[in-house]
């Protein structure tokens, strides 16, 4: 079982952060022979600036703040963008907020347990088998075939708590 959330709510050298996030993605992405174009890169900062979910619109203005007003940054492009992190296992998508976060741990097969803060909108991905094995167990005495099982939780992080 493994947690990102002493750097997800603790003050902390996000910058490092931020080039493991972008060291990890170059390497996952050289093995699987695709590309992470400069508009993919753009996105993929864009979502890991902090370690709160941000939603596609909110992705667009941030990138349009950061470029020159002379280039133009057309949403379809960010959001083909989203997905092709999606698909590479890069972020995820919160249903909760449909809003997308960088993951911490790439290139390893894992379902998501997030803990959401409520009061600073930081989200801390955890792995914990025994849910994942409670969930597909509840599914199969359902006779339920599950394609995708992501756990939010909503509350305060130990920052906010105090
Ligand atoms: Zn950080
Ligand atoms: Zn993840
Ligand atoms: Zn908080």
């Amino acid at each position: 079982m493994w947690t990102n959330s002493k750097v997800a709510y603790h003050h902390h050298d996000h910058k490092r952060c931020v080039t493991a996030a972008m060291q990890r993605a170059k390497v996952l992405c050289d093995d699987r022979q695709v590309r992470l174009t400069p508009i993919r890169e753009a996105v993929f900062k864009t979502i890991w600036a902090s370690h709160r979910p941000l939603g596609a619109y909110d992705i667009v203005d941030q990138m349009t703040l950061a470029t020159s007003p002379v280039k133009r940054i057309l949403p379809p492009t960010v959001y083909r963008s989203i997905e092709f992190l999606l698909e590479q296992g890069l972020i995820h998508r919160l249903a909760s907020l449909n809003a997308y976060i960088g993951c911490p741990f790439p290139g390893n097969d894992h379902n998501d347990v997030f803990l959401i803060c409520r009061e600073c909108g930081s989200a801390a991905e955890c792995s914990a088998d025994y849910l994942t094995t409670a969930v597909e167990q509840t599914a199969q005495r359902a006779n339920f075939q599950v394609e995708s099982q992501v756990i939010e939780i909503v509350g305060l992080c130990p920052e906010c708590q105090a």
